[in-house]
């Protein structure tokens, strides 16, 4: 055979290669999971900013999830050095944030209207949680508040209008449907609260960013120019704000690349439409459709059971996945009598895997470059579920093991009521003349509430290990994380304590999750996109989880839960485990469950079924090798 090709792009396939080699006009790769998309996309950049010159500040990057864009900018930087670190890769909230950032005075100008309030005075657009949003729209709605029980349920209607109409309800088509006159209200005043205090929300970052763009064509040129080349990842969880984005970016030239593949979108109950492909056609009727069909991150088994529970699922085209990892190894369906005996097994097969119960004793850096006995790591160990509830269960299983984990939502940005708090006492210190006296009462206290909230030590469960187990931290407060944050921060704003302050109340709305930390992930399904892991459990597979009731209930045919069932699958490298509990504790009450109708898609020649039997009343610290499994 010949040479394979010398250069960047020699690292992909031929079929990558050819894709990776149309640099100009419009490009749509459509592809299933694990065949190098994301790949081909790095690649293409190298291929651009290497040999063919062009500046890596021009070729814009967009994904949807943080962890994603962090994926990229490594892969990134492992392929051009540091030139990789000035490609601009992102997600479209930071795109979002980094135009709103740049035109404050324009953005609050917009959203006064002619009649509204002055712009406040910051320079910094802050992102406001949902704890912040609930409380400024109960102190903007005053004695007419409906109480904190309606209050959530009014967030989440402001946030699907705002996806029509991101300059709120007097920007509405009058043609299209309207809001009830209670939400309409709440909506005024609760935007009307936001701008007031230079804050967004998460909608708010791609909305206005878009409404700031088409107000303002000398704006819009600028920021087009920018960039030669845009690409996104993940296409098909598009929506309109954000397709609008692109469009208003896209060069002149027309070079722009939408990756993605239609059997793995998982957002359309938050606006997100795979008609968007048929969009990119249409407006781009000139694009090259690219399609891949190699499979190379996952074992035979794997790619051939999530083909057969897609498989009902309608397509766009041909659905074609061939597997190229060849490896004899089933999946593991494994049956628990109750979702604690099924967080048990999760983490047991975990021990097991890593070298049983030694593996305390041993340096997970060690254990990470390969020179312990086992060459599997924390990090190469994912659980997906479907609900954050579920991934109660789990945390106390983990954290009674000792064994190191981490946990992330897709809600991702802003999640916790107290670093909602220091970051909010932040940006008001910052904000008020000479008050950086009283922020460090402040910033203790909402310390203090961090603290309080963190979940209780694990001592009060009998605990054989105790003695050789490093204290668990509780999973929100990573100290090391936080450092990271305020180290770089402080020294970038030497003696200027307020910017200080104003940079580190936005800062801490970001979560602290570091994708190359030694430990376990717990994620949800939505969150794990575009991720890979050598050994991934996907509990809860059970009716009424997998699929949600309430997703089977607004959609009979469950294809999204479909797809997000497929997602998990896919992420498996090596090992997939599935497992599910005949009782769970749904919201208070112990309820039966039936397995998922997904599992029953997988033929019986690619499982292995395992099951656990309730364990007797009282056991010896079991070792991990004594545990009764049952083959069947
Ligand atoms: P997803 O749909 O899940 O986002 P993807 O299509 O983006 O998947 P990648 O993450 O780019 O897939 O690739 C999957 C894995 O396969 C990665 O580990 C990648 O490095 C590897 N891979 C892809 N193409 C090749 C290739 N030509 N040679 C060797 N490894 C490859
Ligand atoms: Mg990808």
């Amino acid at each position: 055979p010949p040479a394979p090709p010398a250069g960047v792009l020699g690292g992909l396939d031929p079929d990558q290669r050819a894709a990776a080699e149309i640099t100009e006009g419009p490009l749509l790769l459509l592809a299933g999971p694990g065949t190098g998309k994301t790949r081909t996309l790095t690649h293409r950049i190298a291929h651009l900013v290497e040999e063919q010159g062009v500046p890596p500040e021009a070729c814009l990057t967009i994904t949807f999830t943080r962890r994603a864009a962090e994926e990229l900018r490594e892969r990134l930087g492992a392929l051009l050095g540091p030139s990789g670190a000035r490609v601009p890769a992102t997600t479209f909230h930071g795109l979002g944030l980094s135009i709103l950032r740049a035109h404050p005075d324009l953005v609050a100008a917009l959203r006064s209207g002619p009649t509204g309030a002055p712009p406040p005075s910051t320079a910094l657009v802050s992102i406001a949680g949902d704890d912040e949003r609930a409380a400024l729209l109960a102190e903007a709605l005053g004695a007419s508040s409906p109480g904190a029980r309606r209050i959530p349920r009014l967030l989440q209607a402001i946030s699907s209008w705002k996806r029509r109409s991101p300059l709120g309800p007097a920007a509405l088509s009058a043609a299209g449907p309207q809001p009830s006159e209670e939400i309409a209200r709440a909506w005024r005043a609760h935007d009307a609260a936001l701008a007031a205090r230079g804050l967004v929300d998460l909608d708010d970052l791609v909305g206005l960013a878009v409404a700031v763009l088409e107000a303002y064509p000398e704006v819009q040129e600028a920021w087009r120019s920018r960039h030669r080349y845009v690409s996104i990842d993940e296409y098909q969880d598009i929506d309109a704000q954000q397709y609008r984005l692109v469009q208003a970016l896209v060069p002149e030239t027309g070079n722009v690349c939408a990756i993605g593949d239609p059997d793995q979108a998982i957002y359309s109950f938050r606006g997100a439409d795979v008609g968007f492909f048929f969009r990119f056609q249409q407006d781009f009727p000139e694009a090259r459709v690219v399609r891949l069909i190699r499979n190379y991150r996952s074992t035979r088994a794997i790619v051939d059971a999530a083909l057969q529970v897609i498989a009902p699922s309608p397509t766009l085209g041909v659905r074609a996945l061939v597997a190229t990892f060849e490896d004899a190894r089933r999946l593991t369906l494994h049956e628990a009598p109750t979702e604690r005996a099924e967080a048990e097994f999760v983490v047991h097969t975990v021990e097991r895997l890593l070298g049983g119960s030694t593996f305390f004793s041993r340096d997970s850096r060690r254990v990470a470059a390969g020179e312990e006995d086992t060459d599997l790591s924390f990090s190469d160990v994912a659980v997906l579920y479907r609900t954050e509830a579920q991934a109660e269960a789990l945390r106390e299983a983990f954290a009674r093991s000792g064994m190191p984990f981490q946990r992330r939502s897709h809600r991702g940005l802003v999640e916790r009521p107290a670093a909602e708090a220091i970051a909010r006492a932040m940006r008001q210190a910052a904000q008020t003349e000479g008050a950086e006296g009283p922020v460090l009462d402040q910033l203790r206290a909402a310390t203090a509430q961090l603290r309080a909230e963190a979940p209780p030590p694990t001592a009060a469960v009998p605990d054989p290990d105790a003695a050789t187990s490093p204290p668990s931290l509780p999973p929100t407060l990573d100290l090391d994380g936080a450092a990271e944050i305020l180290v770089p921060l402080a020294r970038a704003c030497g003696d200027d304590l307020r910017r200080f302050l104003l940079e580190l109340g936005t800062e801490l709305e970001v979560d602290a999750w570091d994708p190359r930390a030694e430990r376990v992930s717990l994620l949800t399904l939505h969150a794990s996109k575009g991720l890979e892991f050598r050994v991934v459990f996907l509990v809860g597979c059970e009716d009424g989880l997998l699929p949600l009731r309430i997703a089977r209930d607004e959609d009979p045919d469950v294809s999204e839960e479909r797809r997000l069932f497929y997602v998990g699958m896919t992420r498996a490298r090596e090992r997939l485990y599935l497992s599910w509990a005949r009782e769970r504790l749904r919201r208070g009450q112990v309820t039966k469950s039936e397995p998922s109708p997904f599992l029953r898609e997988v033929e019986e020649a690619l499982l292995e079924r395992h099951r656990n039997e309730p364990k007797p009343k009282k056991v010896e610290a079991p070792a991990p090798d004594k545990r009764q499994l049952k083959l069947f």
